[in-house]
């Protein structure tokens, strides 16, 4: 009786250190998708922060649409 005491507390605290380990190793997936691997600007006209490559480029400033760099030289 004791062993069997003895043997669902170990099997407990496998359980319990899997579980620990399985979350841990997801929070560490997630922490790449947290820091982009893409340059963020902001559009000179509303402020907007959007990946570089989506980014509409005119004379060094960045916009987020054409129409804001449009917006903006007007
Ligand atoms: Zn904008």
């Amino acid at each position: 009786m004791l062993i069997k005491l003895l043997l669902l507390a170990f099997g407990a605290w496998i359980i319990y250190r899997l579980l620990k380990s399985y979350g841990r190793s997801i929070k560490q997936d997630d922490a790449p998708k947290n820091v982009p691997g893409e340059d963020m600007v902001r559009c000179a006209h509303c402020g907007v922060h959007l990946p570089r490559s989506e980014a509409v480029v005119s004379n060094g400033e960045f916009f987020c649409t054409n129409e804001h760099r449009q917006l903006r030289q007007n």
